[in-house]
């Protein structure tokens, strides 16, 4: 038997009519491409947003289109979100940091008719467009003033195609399993491969993501994203947030740490999200300038590992709760957050269990296996493949006709490795391809990274397996050091000794200006292995 109950299809429009009709005068504040801050409100957005959407059903955009952003966070880039997925075409975010080789393959491949671009990225598309194959306009995110000259053709001024239609439009209604947005994986090996995601999935998501022990949205908090709307919808905040109408802070293209330190006091920021290499440079501002944000109650960190030195930097020394939590952009991104249990109570294993990647969010199922895909306990000790399932995961990646990451029961394969324990805490040790394999015993180059960095004199640490003799591999340490020290190799490990396994105590540590990043942020640990691999490790 049935339930009889509407079966309203979940669209992501309804996000931001609700918003309007709810919250509509909260605001939205941007720091601009052009400079200047902007501030409108939700009501503003929802009718800009359907300006935006006649003027793309003007331009012939249908059900299922394919359209492209090349953009920064701002309430331009929102309004896309919206007006673009509000008529069931296809949000397609593009990362500015990839090559302009990958760049063009990912459009050819989405085969993307309209891109949006913000001001400061034409170039980037100036660069691949007479190699798009389906491109049929460029929409440059600005007014007629600032409207750059260009070669491009088939150019239009944002701000005029908005002008140039009413707000006279009421949301179409279609399938909840329609697409919405695609976002590409950066393929640290093979091609980039694209992750489709629906209205269904992205409004589970959101319904998710606004707990009070996942990202505790709400209409009080006034949230900053700083981690782009280019990486997997900026944890999918902008539809979270406008969910419960909270207050939102796009911080545009200026990511350093000033430029977010003077958008969370001025805006009175409660929480703020991005992954630890923003927070590195927030907090050398606060250090170098004895400031902080008193208004900021959480930041959320992830994306990559989130060393237990800079969670305890925030809560001691700022009094910022960190949500350190895992996903990926197969993930929609949300996987795990870590939020000590109200049990307990003492302080070292509250932090120690806040630098794992913690228990699942509810919707996401999790699991370790071994290399024959059995499962393995949760001891937190044995540690194996992480699988994942739930209804915000991808079943397939875009245009593909098998998936070689999911088995029989619907796992995906992250490709991490990792740790589960008996409170339900997952651990990532690594990803598969950065374990470092020593004498037939697995050593996590993550955790010698977070423990590393909590060396004063450190200010970054990778950790790279290189090929050796007799172990297969030794573990070589990779230091960016902090201003004007050189901790020794002797001094890292007479700090490493007491907190690891001998046999897992770097065998050499090296010294680099800056680690290489990947688009995402993500330390490109390839590159590092093409730089150092062939470093002579002392004999033992
Ligand atoms: P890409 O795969 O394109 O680099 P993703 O954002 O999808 O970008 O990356 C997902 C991966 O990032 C995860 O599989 C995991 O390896 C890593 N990751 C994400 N969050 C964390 C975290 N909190 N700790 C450690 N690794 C993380």
């Amino acid at each position: 038997m049935l339930g009889r109950i509407m079966d309203k299809p979940l669209l992501i429009s309804s996000l931001l009519q609700h918003a309007d009709f709810t919250s509509g005068d909260r605001e939205i504040v941007t720091r601009t491409v052009e400079g200047p801050i902007h501030r409108y409100t939700y009501r503003d957005a929802h009718k800009r947003a359907r300006q935006l959407a006649k003027a793309l059903q003007a331009l012939d955009v249908k059900l299922g289109d394919r359209i492209a952003t090349m953009a920064w966070n701002t309430h331009r880039h929102f309004e896309i979100y919206y007006a673009v997925s509000g008529i069931g075409a296809v949000t397609h975010t593009l990362n500015p940091r990839l090559h302009s080789s990958q760049l063009t393959y990912i459009m050819n491949h989405a085969e993307d008719s309209f891109v949006f671009v913000d001001l400061n990225l034409v170039s980037l598309i100036e660069n691949v467009a007479d190699e798009l194959r389906g491109l049929k306009g460029v929409i440059v995110m600005t007014d007629r003033e600032h409207m750059p000259e260009t070669g491009l053709s088939n150019v239009y001024c944002y701000e005029e195609l908005i002008e140039g239609h009413s707000d006279d439009l009421t949301w179409p209604e279609f399938d909840e399993k329609t697409a919405s947005s695609l976002c590409y994986t950066s393929g640290t090996t093979g091609n980039p491969k694209g992750a489709l995601f629906s209205h269904r999935s992205t409004m589970i998501h959101a319904y998710a993501s606004a707990l009070p022990d996942v990202l505790h949205m709400g209409e009080s908090e006034v949230i900053l994203p700083v981690v782009p709307m280019f990486h997997v919808n900026a944890w999918g905040i902008p539809y979270g947030a406008t969910m419960v109408g909270a207050k939102l802070v796009f911080p545009g293209p200026k990511l350093d740490g000033a430029s977010i330190h003077e958008l969370l006091v001025n805006e009175g920021v409660t929480l703020a999200a991005g992954v630890p290499t923003i927070w590195l440079m927030l907090l050398a501002h606060w250090r170098e300038t004895s400031s902080n944000a008193p208004s900021l109650k959480r930041t959320v960190i992830g994306g990559s590992a989130c060393p237990e030195s800079m969670i305890r930097e925030f809560q001691d020394d700022y009094g910022v709760e960190v949500r350190h939590a895992w996903g990926m952009t197969e993930t929609s991104p949300l996987g795990a957050i870590s939020i000590p249990k109200p049990s307990m109570t003492d302080e070292t294993k509250r932090l120690r269990l806040q630098a794992k990647q913690g228990r699942p969010v509810f919707g996401v199922e999790m699991r370790i296996t071994d290399d024959a895909g059995k499962p393995l306990p949760h001891d937190g000790k044995a540690f194996g493949d992480l699988q994942v399932r739930g209804p915000w995961v991808i079943d397939n990646y875009f245009k593909m006709e098998e998936s070689e990451a999911h088995d029989a029961e619907g796992w995906f394969a992250t490709g991490d490795v990792a740790t589960i324990d008996p409170e339900g805490y997952m651990e990532i040790t690594d990803r598969s391809k950065d374990v470092i394999k020593s004498g037939g015993e697995w050593i996590s180059s993550i955790e010698i990274e977070n423990l590393a960095m909590g060396h004063p004199d450190v200010a970054q640490a990778a950790v790279i397996g290189i090929p050796h003799p007799k172990w297969d591999e030794r573990p070589l340490l990779v230091i960016v050091p902090a201003e004007g020290k050189t901790p020794s190799h002797a001094e890292m490990t007479a700090f490493l000794s007491d907190k690891l396994a001998k046999w897992c105590l770097p065998d050499d540590t090296v010294y680099i200006d800056a680690l290489p990043l990947g688009a995402t942020g993500k330390i490109l640990k390839t590159e590092l292995r093409a730089q150092f691999g062939d470093h002579q490790l002392p004999e033992a």
